[in-house]
């Protein structure tokens, strides 16, 4: 995966041309484990699931047994809009059209898919905890306003719930949402995780940057929902093993990568997602699920 170094801090991943695409998705699902799908029952659309740290130690599989089990889809969302001559080649896959990401969203309900939130992942990924059928993670990272105004209420139409990962220095500047619907979005029944304060690349952190990156926002993300933020997304997809002991002191209990290959030790910390891209029809999308997961 390349370094996005020139990203500037307000703007999300869309706005340098010099981003560069995910791999494609299938190569690093075939690097990985692959297994048959997950286990599917749909009384376990009904029961919640126990939050991380009420799971006890002694339940919990060891890294062979996270990665032995099959993947759960997880899409990762940026921009919803309609493109504009100024957006990129690149950038369009980062930005997906309104009519397009309707279209995605009918497609998953469509087919069957339950969504589930993080900590249903986390409680199946450590225990083997039961999943609805057809599980699969929405999530939307960068704190873009169409988030809160197209995806919100398109996922509300088919009772989806998603987790948005926020980029605290844009909350309340034009185009982002502001900390009231991150609030509200919370209030709803989805899961706000942290996405760092400026999108810097958690790899080349040091010193107070663990601080102004990490501690800042997820005490700002807590203010807001009154809730503890345990989840995390890497800035550009970008992790090194140094930063997992960084995040689990923290409190955090898992990170979500994109779509590269896991850590063989530390699973729980590079969990994968695919980028949807605004380029991808309904079929594509539903292709890459079934290939990359
Ligand atoms: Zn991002």
């Amino acid at each position: 995966m390349a370094a996005c170094d020139t990203k500037t801090a307000t703007t999300g991943e869309t706005a340098n041309s010099s981003v560069t695409v995910e791999a494609a998705p299938t190569d690093a699902a075939a690097a990985e484990t692959s297994g048959t799908r997950a286990t599917a029952t749909d009384e376990a659309n009904a029961t919640p699931a126990p939050a991380p740290g009420s799971i006890p130690a002694s339940k919990t599989g060891d890294a062979a047994a996270i990665l032995a089990r099959p993947q759960v889809p997880i899409l990762c969302y940026h921009q919803i809009r309609d493109w504009t001559a100024r957006d990129s080649k690149g950038a369009k896959d980062y930005i997906t059209p309104i009519a397009t990401f309707k279209a995605h969203i009918k497609m998953l309900a469509d087919s069957g898919y339950h969504t589930i939130s993080p900590d249903q992942l986390y409680a199946y990924m450590t225990t083997g905890a039961k999943l609805p059928s057809k599980p699969v993670m929405l999530t939307f990272d960068d704190t873009d306003l169409d988030q809160f105004t197209i995806a919100r209420p398109t996922l509300e139409q088919y009772g989806y719930k998603a987790m948005y990962f926020v980029m605290t220095v844009s909350l309340g500047r034009p185009h982002y949402m502001t900390k009231a619907m991150v609030k509200q979005l919370s209030d709803e029944g989805n899961v706000i995780g942290s996405h760092t304060w400026d999108h810097h690349n958690v790899k080349k952190y040091q010193g107070k940057d663990w601080e102004t990156q990490i501690d800042k926002p997820t005490k700002t993300l807590e203010e807001i929902t009154g809730k503890k933020i345990t989840y995390f997304a890497y800035p550009f997809g970008l992790w090194n093993t140094q930063a997992f002991p960084e995040l689990k002191k923290r409190g955090f209990v898992a990170a979500f990568s994109l779509a590269e290959k896991r850590d063989q030790q530390d699973p729980l910390f590079t969990i994968r997602r695919i980028i949807a891209s605004g380029y991808w029809t309904p079929k594509t999308l539903r292709n890459n699920i079934v290939q990359s997961f």
